[in-house]
């Protein structure tokens, strides 16, 4: 049994390290602003250092829609590019997901934990912001969401300007954030 737990825990930590080296792909949903989707793409690479290839837009499906037809699901868009590769999609629609009583939450981003398939979306960034701060929360919310990807869950530290600090969806709580990883969230990707 303890043997069986080991080799488990090998292979777990075999295809996340595997993970963390492999290329990210960047998947527009629906149309998305190109200059956006570049800014994205290098705020990734340099961040972890992986390379990043954007493949071609794909088109909204009612499938993915959230019940009031208003937004997208965010578990719907998820499951529906699920992928042995990691996907970063990105879409300028709104995205929701359950939270508690509430059917449809607006969120950020969205994001396996561990997985390979993770969900950002600009929709709720822009406001009301120039587009220098609205890139700067794009990149962090896309950030969190591969952190997420690679199995960090959210930062317990205590230092609110670790990037996997749960935003609750407030923004204030995003742009109080850095580009960095607390040491405790650090060490769980080491
Ligand atoms: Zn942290
Ligand atoms: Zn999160």
């Amino acid at each position: 049994m303890k043997t069986c737990l080991i080799y488990g825990l090998i292979l777990f930590t075999t295809i996340v390290s595997a993970q963390r080296k492999a290329p990210i792909y960047i998947q527009p949903l629906g149309k998305v602003n190109t200059t956006t989707i570049h800014k994205v793409k290098k705020s990734m690479e340099l961040f972890y250092h992986r390379s990043c290839e954007i493949k071609p837009m794909v088109n909204f499906t009612p499938d993915i829609l959230a019940d009031s037809k208003t937004r997208y699901e965010a578990g719907n868009i998820l499951r529906k590019f699920s992928s042995n590769k990691n996907v970063l999609i990105i879409t300028e629609k709104d995205i929701a997901t359950a939270k508690g009583n509430i059917k449809e939450w607006g969120v950020f981003g969205f994001g396996y934990r561990p997985g390979s398939t993770c969900v950002i979306s600009t929709y709720r960034l822009k406001r009301k912001v120039v587009n220098a701060q609205f890139i700067d929360r794009l990149n962090k919310v896309a950030i969190h969401e591969i952190g997420h990807n690679i199995g960090l869950p959210h930062c317990t530290s205590g230092n609110k300007h670790c990037l996997m600090n749960d935003a609750g969806g407030t923004i204030a709580q995003v742009d109080n954030e850095q580009i960095l990883f607390c040491n405790k969230c650090n060490s769980l990707i080491k």
